[in-house]
């Protein structure tokens, strides 16, 4: 059946041969009735577990009642989730779409706008995404080099060094935009110092900080945002990927107080915003307690302790449960034993491995993920 499928779709991913049927917090099942553990998330995208039974409901009922109206009118949801967000932030208002790329392609003509300059500084490693925007400002040249000429003006700095990003600014910079964690780059944090110094140069420039939470945001680093870590408040905010536990959602949120940027019709998306995503994003933020923030630290702190056990595993870090580990050799290789072992994790470059199991992940679970990655990796 599957190879039939095959032939209509685009090779435009390397799957792993595999068709899932159902999902169950943090166990799936394929088409043979084999159950797997995930510790992939859908990257990073199931944070509550698969069918989480508050995203679900929230979801179900919405679908029940209002499914779309457009951008031309107001909906519930939409509003819920956007004072939601800014009491998480401390003051933001939100602008909808559906993906991070779609949430990146809103900041940077909002940046435009907001400040009247076209520059970008991003860093070396980075990834924001697929569109042509958003692979702009993406630090990897194999993901870029078919596709060039893509937008100007952009430069890159290097990870934690503030001299690089000060001599990557230009004139015209209104943008500063980084991942508090770099997730597809390889899992990468940044440090306090360097938050400090992006803050202090977009002051001087007169441009926005941006911090693509697309990945890191909505609790996987063991805070809601990953940067209140850092002592550092952005402008600009961007998330996806863990908002609504699986349903399409993208946001941009822009804290009050920075310069404003859009007037009606300035920019827009038709399904953004859509009142389905929305109640299961109410639902989710709503499951973002204290309780399960510390809980995603303390299994972060037993994967990464358990992983370091483990011979052949070098430099294992990351925060919460967005966790990345060096394995030596092809990780590609070490992800498709680990799904013939009924275990899913993906990579992050050529030589790492990532875990971002659901955030509810349980101690027996995470202790079950580690055995089986030590029977895989030895
Ligand atoms: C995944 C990701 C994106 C792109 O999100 P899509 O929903 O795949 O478009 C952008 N930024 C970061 C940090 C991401 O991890």
């Amino acid at each position: 059946m599957s190879k039939l499928l095959e032939t209509n779709l685009l090779p435009a991913y390397a799957r792993a041969p595999v068709t899932f049927v159902e999902g169950d917090g943090c166990w799936l099942t394929d088409d043979n009735g084999e159950r797997y553990l995930d510790f992939a998330g859908g990257i990073a995208v199931i944070g509550l577990g698969h069918r989480h039974p508050a995203s679900t409901r929230a979801a179900h009922e919405q679908l029940d009642r209002l499914w779309h109206v457009s951008n031309l009118y107001w909906t519930i949801p939409m509003m819920e989730l956007a004072k939601k967000l800014s009491e998480r932030f401390g003051g933001a208002q939100s602008f909808f779409c559906n993906s991070g790329a779609e949430a990146i392609e809103a900041t940077i003509k909002y940046a435009r706008k907001a400040t009247g300059k076209v520059g970008v500084v991003a860093l070396e490693g980075s990834f924001h995404g697929r569109t042509m925007g958003g692979l702009s400002i993406t630090g990897q040249p194999a993901k870029r080099s078919e596709f060039e000429p893509l937008l100007g003006q952009v430069s890159f700095a290097f990870l934690n060094n503030s001299l690089s990003l000060r001599a990557a600014a230009l004139a015209d910079t209104g943008l500063i935009i980084m991942e508090p964690v770099q997730g597809e780059g390889g899992v990468h944090a940044i440090d306090v110092e360097f938050a400090q110094a992006a803050r202090a140069l977009a002051d001087e420039l007169g441009a926005l900080l941006c911090f693509d939470e697309v990945q890191t945001g909505v609790g996987r680093t063991g805070s809601f945002f990953s940067y209140e870590s850092l002592g550092v408040r952005p402008d600009l905010v961007t998330l996806a990927k863990g908002l609504a536990n699986g349903l399409p959602i993208g946001a941009l949120l822009v804290a009050d107080g920075a310069a404003r940027g859009f007037e009606p019709g300035e920019h827009a998306s038709t399904f953004g915003g859509n009142p389905v995503a929305c109640a299961a994003a109410c639902a989710v933020l709503d499951a973002i307690d204290e309780e399960l923030l510390a809980n995603v630290r303390q299994m972060g702190e037993r994967l990464s302790a358990g992983l370091r056990e483990i011979p052949g595993v070098s430099d294992v870090r990351g925060a919460g449960l967005l966790i990345g580990a060096d394995v030596g050799g092809a990780a590609a290789e070490i992800a498709a034993k680990a799904l013939a072992h009924r275990l899913l994790i993906t990579t992050c470059g050529a030589n790492s491995i990532r875990l971002t199991p659901p955030l509810t992940v349980s101690a027996g679970l995470v202790d079950q993920a580690l055995a089986t990655l030590r029977e895989v990796l030895t």
